[in-house]
């Protein structure tokens, strides 16, 4: 079989590039592994609870890319209203912590307003610049100082990646970590103020049918999708791919949604060291815990940070607490995420675990209201962008594309990116192809 562009993986990036090739007559194959595409944005529907990949809320950046997903999804997307806080020291926080400090102990206060006024002085007036820092734990010690550091940026960051915090770079924080303002930490450290900072303030999200009826509306009536069936080998000198059902697919262009590591593993024709550099990409993997539950709604926040120790999980959080009807009348629903680096979880200790706490905090009562539990598992969700990833990254993208072959999306380019942005790169190739046609 011979197609000018082969799509490999049919999440959100691998999906937007076929609906923009298929507004030509290009010909095109998109070949995804799983029985059904999407990717992340996949959700389970179980005894009348919808359950997404952990919380998946859609935001933009980019007006452009609002337009293209609600002209394809429609009105069916409605604006919501985060509330997200942090649990620490038996009190919940205002999302962001370091804006949000009354409430806690004092000496807590204390330490932490103070280690933020030092950390600003030193930046006016000794020089320190966080922008400049080589690691993410000094940016922390220089951005917001060593009490918030201590008391929630270096645990919460700890749990969440498994990974020394000396080691990370500060290349994947840009939107997604919260700077401070002085008058905000100042004001917050006083009285409790509701916070509306941060990229994700609200967020698009349907009555009905979770997060996937965004990869649904893209993919809706597009010719040339296969799934089911994966990539299995790719001769890039041949310019061949042979998929899982063994059949051989010629192309002309390639665009690959995979994991990176992933693509060059299943690469005839990379140089040994760039077959050799795969080893320095590192990710943490998350498992996701849903319960749907009998009851009135527990919480009313759409996810909570857990930065202490005793907690297993670093978030959890309802979705129901802000969209009522991913549960049935008289139900709620729960999610809870735990990293992991190596071996695989297990499952009956994270359930166990995760029930007690549940109990503990007073979300749930008794374990006999739960009657809805999904556990879905996401093998390197998060990039580790340590020293070596940026390098690596680059070297391999730049072999892939002298070879024809575009990689996209968030593990296709290895990165911490959005929704937003797999859409975005996925359009990005399939114009870059078209133009080049
Ligand atoms: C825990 C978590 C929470 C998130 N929350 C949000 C959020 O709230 N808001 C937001 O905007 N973004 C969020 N994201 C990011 C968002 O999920 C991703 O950016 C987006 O879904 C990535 O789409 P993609 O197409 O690049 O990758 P994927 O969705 O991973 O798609 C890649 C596809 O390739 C397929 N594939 C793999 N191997 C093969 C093979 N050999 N052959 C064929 N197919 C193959 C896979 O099955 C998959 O369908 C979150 C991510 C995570 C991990």
């Amino acid at each position: 079989m011979k197609v000018e562009t082969l799509i490999a993986g049919g999440g959100l990036a691998g999906l937007s590039c076929a609906r923009e090739l298929h507004r030509t007559s290009h010909a095109y194959l998109l070949v995804e592994k799983e029985k059904e595409a999407g990717g992340l944005c996949r959700t389970v529907f179980d005894k009348g609870f919808t359950f997404d990949y952990t919380g998946h809320f859609l935001h933009f950046q980019k007006e452009e890319m609002r337009k293209w997903v609600l002209h394809l999804v429609g009105p069916e997307l409605k604006i919501r209203t985060r509330h997200a806080v942090i649990y620490s020291q038996g009190t919940y926080s205002e999302y962001p912590y370091q804006e949000n400090n009354a409430g806690l102990p004092s000496q807590t206060v204390r330490e932490n307003v103070l280690g933020y006024l030092e950390a600003t002085l030193r930046r006016r007036f000794l020089g320190a610049d966080p922008s400049r820092a080589h690691d993410f734990k000094t940016w922390c010690l220089q951005a917001f100082g060593p009490g918030l550091s201590k008391h929630f940026m270096f645990p919460y960051n700890e749990k969440l990646w498994k990974f020394p915090l000396s080691k990370l770079t500060t290349h994947w924080m840009g939107r997604f970590v919260p700077s401070a303002r002085v008058l905000e930490v100042l004001k917050g450290a006083f009285t409790r103020q509701s916070s509306a900072s941060g990229y994700n303030a609200t967020f698009l999200y349907p009555d009905r049918g979770g997060i996937s009826i965004l990869p649904r509306a893209i993919g809706r009536g597009l010719p040339g999708v296969w799934t089911g069936v994966g990539l299995q080998r790719v001769d890039l000198l041949q310019r061949k791919a042979i998929l899982t059902s063994g059949l051989e697919v010629a192309y002309e262009r390639l665009v690959s949604s995979l994991p990176l590591p992933r693509l060059a593993a299943l690469s005839k024709g990379l140089p040994a060291t760039l077959a050799r550099s795969i080893r320095n990409l590192k990710a943490t993997s998350i498992y996701n815990i849903n319960l749907g539950l009998q009851g009135k709604q527990p919480i009313p926040y759409s996810w909570v940070y857990f930065p202490e120790k005793e907690f297993g999980f670093h978030r959890a959080g309802s979705v129901s607490a802000c969209v009522p009807t991913v549960a049935p009348k008289g139900h709620a629903s729960l999610y809870v995420e735990f990293s992991y680096r190596s071996g695989r979880p297990d499952a009956g200790k994270l359930g166990k675990h995760a029930l007690q706490k549940l109990k503990e905090l007073g979300w749930i009562q008794s374990e006999d209201q739960v009657v809805s539990r999904v556990d879905l598992n996401l093998p390197g969700a998060y990039v580790i962008y340590d020293e070596k990833r940026d390098e690596t990254v680059a070297g391999l993208l730049a072999f892939f594309r002298k070879h024809r072959v575009l990689s996209i999306g968030r593990y296709g380019r290895w990165e911490y990116g959005s929704m937003e942005s797999a859409m975005e790169q996925g359009l990005a190739a399939a114009r870059e192809i078209l133009q080049s046609a």
